[in-house]
C-alpha cells in the first residue's frame, strides 16, 4: 500500500517536472519572438530542454523540407558537447521503408530505440525485453498534430551510456509535440510578420517596412559615420497606362518594374513600394556620386526592359538624396528625395532628378 503511494508520488513528481519543462521551453521560445530573434535560438531553447531538461546526453532536431522529399538535421550536439548543425539528410518519402526517419514521419512506426546510435530495435524486443537492454538512444516524430508530423527529434545517452527507461521514452514523446508546436508557432509568426512588411501585389517591402528601415539604416549610417542613398521612382504618365490597357495590365506593369528595381540593386539595398506607382530604394554605405550612377542605370534599365510589353516605351522618373552630403537627417532625406524627383518630372520624366542640397 504505501509503496503503491510513493510510486504515484514519484510519478506525480515526475509529470510535474515534465511540465515545468514544457512551461519553460514555451516561455523561452515565446521570449524569444518577442525579441525577434533566430530560428536557431528556438532550436537551441529545445535542444537544452532535451538535455539539460529531461536528463539525455544529446540531442537533435531533424525537420522534412518545405517540398517534404527529404528530412535535414537542423541543430545538434556534437560528440563534443557543443550545439552542431551538420545538415546531413535523408530522404523522405511516403513508401514505407525509405529510411528509418521518414518512416517515423509517415507514421509507419511510433518510435525507434537503439542500443547504439546506429542499430535499431524493433518494436517486440523492446515490448518483451525493454529493461534488459543496454537501449541508450531514441528517436520520436515532431508532431504538430495527430496527422502532421514536421521532423524527428533524436536523442541519445552517448556520454554516460545511461539506460533508457519506459518512463524516458513517454516523456520524449510528449515532448517533442510540445516542441513541434513550438516550432510550428515560430514558422506562423514569421509568415505573418513577412506579410506585415509586403507589398502583397509587387512582393517587395511595403510603406510600414520603408519607415522602419529608413530609421534604422540612418541611425546606423550616423553612428558608423557611413553615406546613405535613398531613391524615389514614380513611373511616367502611368494614369495613361492604366486608362489604355486597363487597370489588370497597369499591375502587371507594376510588378514587373519592382523585378527589374529589385534585380538592378544589391542584396543590402531595400526596394520598397511606399504608394500607387511609386517606390523607394535605401542604399547602405551610398554616397552621392555612386547613388546617381545607380539611378541612371535603374532608369536604363526600366526603359529597356519594358519597352516591349505595351509596344511603347514605359519610364520611370528617379529623384536622389545621398547622407551626409545634401541633409543631415532622414525626414531632410526624404523630402530632398521627393524634390529631386519633381525636379525629374519638370524636366521632361525618365531621367534622374538634380541634387538638391538642404541649408539646415
Ligand atoms: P507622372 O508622370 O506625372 O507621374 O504621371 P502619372 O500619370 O504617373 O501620375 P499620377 O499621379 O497622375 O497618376 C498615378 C496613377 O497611378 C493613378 C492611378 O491610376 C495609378 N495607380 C496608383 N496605384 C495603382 C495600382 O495599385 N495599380 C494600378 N494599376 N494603378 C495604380
Ligand atoms: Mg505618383
Ligand atoms: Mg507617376
Amino acid at each position: 500500500m504505501a509503496t503503491s503511494r510513493i510510486n504515484r508520488l514519484q510519478k506525480l513528481q515526475l509529470q510535474k517536472k515534465e511540465l515545468q519543462q514544457e512551461v519553460l521551453m514555451y516561455r523561452n521560445v515565446m521570449e524569444s519572438m518577442r525579441r525577434h530573434q533566430a530560428f536557431e535560438d528556438i532550436l537551441k531553447f529545445i535542444i537544452d530542454n532535451v538535455t539539460k531538461g529531461l536528463g539525455f546526453d544529446r540531442a537533435g532536431i531533424f525537420l522534412v523540407n518545405e517540398q517534404g522529399d527529404f528530412i535535414e538535421q537542423v541543430m545538434g550536439i556534437d560528440p563534443t558537447g557543443e550545439y552542431e548543425v551538420s545538415g546531413v539528410k535523408f530522404p523522405c518519402n511516403p513508401l514505407e521503408g525509405t529510411h528509418w526517419f521518414s518512416d517515423l514521419v509517415h507514421g509507419h512506426v511510433q518510435w525507434g530505440l537503439s542500443n547504439n546510435i546506429k542499430k535499431k530495435v524493433s518494436k517486440e524486443v523492446y515490448e518483451r525485453d525493454f529493461l534488459g537492454k543496454v537501449i541508450c538512444a531514441a528517436q520520436v516524430p515532431i508532431k504538430v498534430d495527430a496527422d502532421k508530423t514536421i521532423g524527428v527529434l533524436a536523442v541519445d545517452n552517448l556520454f554516460t551510456k545511461r539506460n533508457l527507461k519506459k518512463s524516458d521514452l513517454q516523456a520524449l514523446l510528449n515532448f517533442a509535440t510540445q516542441a513541434g508546436l513550438a516550432i510550428e508557432s515560430f514558422r506562423l509568426h514569421e509568415k505573418v510578420t513577412a506579410l506585415t512588411i509586403t507589398d502583397p501585389l509587387t512582393g517587395v517591402y511595403n510603406r510600414r517596412y520603408f519607415d522602419h528601415a529608413l530609421d534604422f539604416e540612418f541611425k546606423r549610417a550616423t553612428r558608423y559615420v557611413r553615406p546613405l542613398g535613398l531613391l524615389y521612382a514614380d513611373l511616367d504618365h502611368f494614369k495613361s497606362i492604366n486608362d489604355k490597357w486597363g487597370h489588370a495590365t497597369g499591375d502587371e506593369v507594376l510588378k514587373k518594374i519592382a523585378v527589374t528595381l529589385r534585380s538592378g540593386l544589391r542584396n543590402i539595398d531595400i526596394v520598397t513600394r511606399i504608394g500607387g506607382e511609386e517606390f523607394a530604394m535605401i542604399l547602405p554605405d551610398t554616397a552621392c556620386e555612386k547613388a546617381r550612377m545607380v539611378a541612371e542605370r535603374l532608369v536604363r534599365d526600366v526603359e529597356k526592359a519594358h519597352e516591349s510589353i505595351l509596344g511603347r516605351p514605359i519610364t520611370i522618373s528617379v529623384g536622389m538624396a545621398c547622407f551626409p552630403e545634401t541633409t543631415k537627417d532622414s525626414e531632410g532625406l526624404k523630402l530632398l528625395a521627393d524634390r529631386s524627383l519633381y525636379s525629374a518630372k519638370e524636366n521632361g520624366r525618365n531621367r534622374v532628378g538634380d541634387l538638391i542640397v538642404s541649408h539646415n
